[in-house]
């Protein structure tokens, strides 16, 4: 896979896949964290000279034009960021777009309209995907967090392009993530939690013979526990997995590895946060549901990753949107920080909480995109990374 500054820029249409999805709030992006990393390639382009062309999809528009899902307060944002007056194209495709983009002067920038106020975005179609293409020269994807659908601006243009290559922030992704599959320092350690096992078999499955120590927590660990019998009280369970977890528990057995499950929990009457908490062992009463791990898991946890080299965190360790259940999930965040590992944060909540903490900085690498990551760690082949390959 080529990065872009392997490529000839200079005054060519430098048509750049970006994730702007960013959250709006009454027309203004309240989180620009997404734009923000992008910022390199885009800088990295404009003073070569591209005549660039960004385009993103933002929310769910699903194939229809809504105006409050338009880009135009991310243009507005954009250009406050990078001194620069961005225009913003009335549509993604068609004959005046392309007007537009066959007009612009090296080192300007035009960003297309939401790509998803056309339906043909997510249907890959192939129409669609010819007329995107005819408004690149050369083709570059700088957006992770999209990576794993295959949509016409992250797959089907890509062959009708003569040029194609990743930006830098989806470089640095595949770079740090393929860290953790291939070649990784040892011991390697994933953390796992959030809200549902299924969600992360696969990569439970794949990350098997390859980490040292496997961690999980949050409500994942119920399913797991139930699995081996222990009262889980009326915890979050998936029932209809209680066997895929069984089945992963023995696996971990039989490869030595350590497959590590809280070991207490803190527990309340409800996920609300409207009635008392108190900490128990691993069994949990009835009546009673886990709604974070508990403080001799967070040492347990946290001990296993002072002794990692790597670690990867996909997931919280309980309920942490409500402060009084966050505690696990805050100190993986220190326990992480404090590593001295190489350390890799994928997955909204992980990196919510990781914000949340102040403390983003001291962290190896944050993921742009939840579902991607996890798709990468499967070690599925991503089609916006197989489209630049090809
Ligand atoms: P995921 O999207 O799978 O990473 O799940 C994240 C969600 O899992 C968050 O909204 C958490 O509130 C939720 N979660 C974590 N631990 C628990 C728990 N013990 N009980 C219920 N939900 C939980």
């Amino acid at each position: 896979m080529r990065t872009i500054d392997q490529l000839a820029v200079a005054d060519k249409r430098v048509f750049i896949r970006v994730d702007f999805n960013v959250p709006l709030k009454d027309g203004v992006v309240t989180d620009a964290t997404r734009i923000e990393a992008s910022l390199p390639t885009l800088r990295y382009a404009r003073e070569r000279g591209a005549r660039i062309v960004l385009a993103s999809h933002l929310g769910r528009p699903k194939g229809k034009c809504k105006p409050e899902l338009s880009l135009a307060p991310v243009a507005r944002k954009l250009s406050a960021l990078i001194g620069q007056d961005v225009q913003l194209a009335p549509d993604c495709v068609g004959a005046d777009v392309e007007r537009l983009a066959n007009a612009l002067s090296p080192g300007s920038t035009l960003l297309l309209e939401n790509l998803r106020f056309h339906p043909e975005e997510e249907a890959n179609d192939d129409g669609f995907s010819r007329q995107l293409a005819q408004l690149a020269d050369v083709y570059i994807n700088d957006a992770f967090g999209t990576a794993h659908r295959a949509h016409a601006s992250t797959a089907g243009m890509v062959r009708y392009v003569a040029a194609r290559g990743a930006g830098f922030l989806l470089q640095k992704e595949c770079e740090y993530l393929g860290k953790v599959l291939k070649a990784p320092e040892h011991p390697l350690v994933a953390i796992l939690g959030g809200a549902k096992v299924s969600d992360k078999v696969a990569v439970i499955d794949h990350l098997l013979d390859k980490v040292d120590a496997l961690l999980i927590g949050g409500a994942m660990a119920y399913t797991f526990l139930k699995a081996q019998g222990i009262a889980v009280g009326n915890s979050l369970v998936e029932a209809d997995r209680l066997d895929t977890a069984a089945r992963l528990l023995e696996q971990a057995r039989r490869r030595g590895m350590q497959l590590m499950l809280p070991v207490d929990h803190r527990v309340s009457g409800s996920p609300r946060g409207d009635q008392p908490m108190q900490v128990v062992g691993q069994s949990i009463p009835d009546g009673w549901l886990g709604v974070d791990i508990g403080p001799e898991t967070e040492r347990c946890f946290a001990a296993e990753v002072a002794k990692a080299k790597t670690v990867f965190w996909n997931g919280p360790m309980g309920i942490f949107e409500i402060a009084a259940f966050s505690h696990g999930t805050m100190a993986m965040v220190d326990a992480l920080v404090g590593s001295g590992a190489l350390t890799i944060v994928g997955g909204g909540d992980s990196v919510a909480a990781v914000m949340q903490s102040g403390k983003a900085d001291k962290i190896s690498h944050i993921s742009t995109g939840g579902g991607a990551s996890l798709e990468f760690l499967e070690g599925r082949t991503l089609p916006g990374l197989a489209a630049l390959e090809a």
